[in-house]
């Protein structure tokens, strides 16, 4: 444990910042997950061009659990070990895929990033001013979230665009 490193704690105890890393770390995986599987399951119009993003973003969520396995540990944690946390102490919901469509895979996929956005804009707010290393490491993977729900729902737009040339 890196003690110096955890001394520049300005106002919140090295603990309750790994508490609130090791929920995000939950929807995380569970993020991944849902973007994993939905690129198997995904179907009907365009859905090559969302294969590619579904995928892209199964691969940034796991580089975030990563960011925030590796925030853990240096602040003296230990990352959650069992799945079977996932869902007990995720922030956001997981939405197993009903509809295999394409526009619902990515409407469940932009409430996911939502919720994302959601979660870590409220986690800057906690560390702010307080844990400094976090708060960088938290807005780098903001920025993503925000990224992610902006290409899910250019897509969906295109593709309503697209159906839209067909209706009469
Ligand atoms: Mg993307
Ligand atoms: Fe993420
Ligand atoms: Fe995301």
């Amino acid at each position: 444990m890196a003690r110096r490193g955890i001394s520049i704690l300005k106002g919140i105890e090295a603990q309750e910042v790994i508490n609130l890393l090791n929920r995000a770390y939950c929807d995380e995986w569970l993020a991944y997950y849902q973007y994993f599987v939905e690129a198997k399951v995904v179907k009907g119009i365009m859905k090559d061009a969302a294969i590619v993003e579904l995928n892209q973003h199964a691969a940034d969520e796991l580089r975030h659990a990563t960011m925030l396995s590796g925030r853990i540990l240096q602040l003296g944690g230990t990352p959650i070990l069992h799945p079977d946390e996932w869902l007990k102490y995720a922030n956001c919901k997981y939405e197993a895929p009903k509809n295999f469509d394409v526009r619902a895979i990515l409407d469940q996929a932009i409430s996911g990033e939502q919720c994302a956005i959601g979660t870590y804009s409220n986690l800057l707010e906690l560390v702010r001013d307080k844990d400094i290393v976090t708060y960088d490491l938290v807005s780098q993977i903001l920025a993503d979230e925000v990224e992610h729900e902006e290409d899910l729902q250019s897509l969906f737009d295109d593709i309503e665009t697209f159906m839209a040339q067909f209706k009469v």
